[in-house]
């Protein structure tokens, strides 16, 4: 089977070696590839039938899609491959002209396969890039096309609100893509134990992929910014045996990530602690890990109050970080200032798709 995986863009290397130390313990022959067809956010996955033996020694097959949703930290979706294609030129292509392309593209696809004629189904489109067609353009193109090949066997039903099956088509560029979505509405990196929403919180996809980053070994870690909680709790998640420090300024959102971490049964494992970032040394003498989201003053604070707050901070940490920090943040300017007058070598950049922007990411020594 061929697995289309969605995660955040710029992470999708860290997103491949996810999947293929996954499936390595399946034991499956499979083959990973990022950004197929060059469409960011994306990871596809060739993957081998899986088995397992059950206790009367019976052979059973084993959902590798299940088992990637329900393991992965990295991933957003999990979706099954009906079909890729590439459409040359149909970003220029006339509303009628792209509609009937797709159309007669997904009419010609086994879908009846894949499904069963009864279960009820609706189509999630996603559109990226220059087009004259809209994403509802596509889910109504496609859901038709779908309707009248499955009505050739059955009779089809169509549940917009809660289908038994969602069919997601994506067009990205030129690149068109359908599979069915085993992940359901509900994005993977909308974690269950977010019980407290913080205006500006991180996803957990990339709070995972900043922790892969910062490689922490089981030394003491801190998000002087922990704001909800998203990195500490993920690292805890990851069953993390080390000191693991979460800082908060403001106490709403401080027992906000208290909440959160009860939510997620990590509670005890986490020291939360109100405090000023930009007085660390006061609440830790040394930490060898510090990873954090760092205030951008666009949704939170004033803008004006960046470089101050990012130097001052920097200077703290200095004081106290033994080994690596990562930090990600709109501010390119204040923070690249800040870290370098204050000793910390830039090891790594790299920009990663967040809210809709594109925020620099900081791997320092
Ligand atoms: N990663 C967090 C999450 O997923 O919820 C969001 C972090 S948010 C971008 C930055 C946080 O830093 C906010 O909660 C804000 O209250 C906090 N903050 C701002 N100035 C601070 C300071 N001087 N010391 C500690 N925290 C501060």
């Amino acid at each position: 089977m061929r697995l289309l995986l969605t995660t955040s863009q710029g992470i999708e290397d860290l997103a491949k070696a996810e999947v293929e130390s996954l499936l390595s313990g399946l034991g499956v022959p499979f083959r990973v590839e990022e950004r197929p067809l060059g469409v960011e956010g994306r990871v596809l996955a060739e993957v081998g039938e899986a088995y397992y033996t059950d206790e009367k020694g019976r052979k059973r097959e084993l959902s590798v899609p299940t088992y990637l949703n329900e393991r992965s930290r990295l991933l957003h979706r999990v979706i099954l491959e009906i079909a890729i294609e590439r459409f040359e030129g149909i970003g220029d292509d006339e509303p009628e002209k792209a509609l009937k392309r797709i159309e007669d593209f997904v009419s010609s696809l086994p879908i009846e396969h894949f499904v069963k004629v009864s279960e009820s189904f609706a189509v999630r489109s996603f559109r990226k890039g220059e087009h004259k067609i809209t994403s509802l353009d596509v889910s109504k193109t496609v859901g038709k096309a779908i309707f009248e090949r499955l009505e050739r066997f059955g009779t089809p039903r169509v549940n917009l609100d809660h289908p038994a099956v969602i069919f997601r088509a994506e067009l990205v560029g030129d690149v068109f893509f359908l599979g069915i979505d085993t992940t359901g509405d509900s994005s993977l990196h909308k974690r269950p134990w977010r019980v407290y929403d913080h205006p500006a919180h991180l996803k957990a996809s990339i709070a995972n992929a900043l922790i892969e980053l910062a490689k922490p070994d089981g030394g003491p870690f801190i998000d002087p910014f922990c704001g909800s909680g998203t990195i500490p709790i993920e690292l805890a998640l990851r069953g993390y045996d080390g000191r693991i420090i979460s800082l908060e300024k403001y106490r709403k959102h401080l027992r906000g990530a208290e909440i959160n971490a009860l939510s997620a049964g990590v509670l005890e494992r986490i020291e939360f602690l109100l405090g000023d970032a930009t007085k660390l040394s006061e609440y830790v003498e040394s930490v060898d890990f510090a990873v954090s989201n760092l205030p951008y003053g666009l949704k939170i604070g004033r803008k004006s109050m960046i470089p101050k707050l990012y130097s001052a901070f920097f200077q703290e940490l200095s004081k106290v970080l033994e080994k690596r920090g990562v930090f990600i943040t709109t501010e390119k300017r204040a923070i690249e200032k800040a870290m370098t007058e204050n000793g910390f070598e830039i090891k790594h950049h790299r920009l990663i798709g967040h809210g809709g922007l594109m925020v620099h990411t900081y791997v320092i020594e």
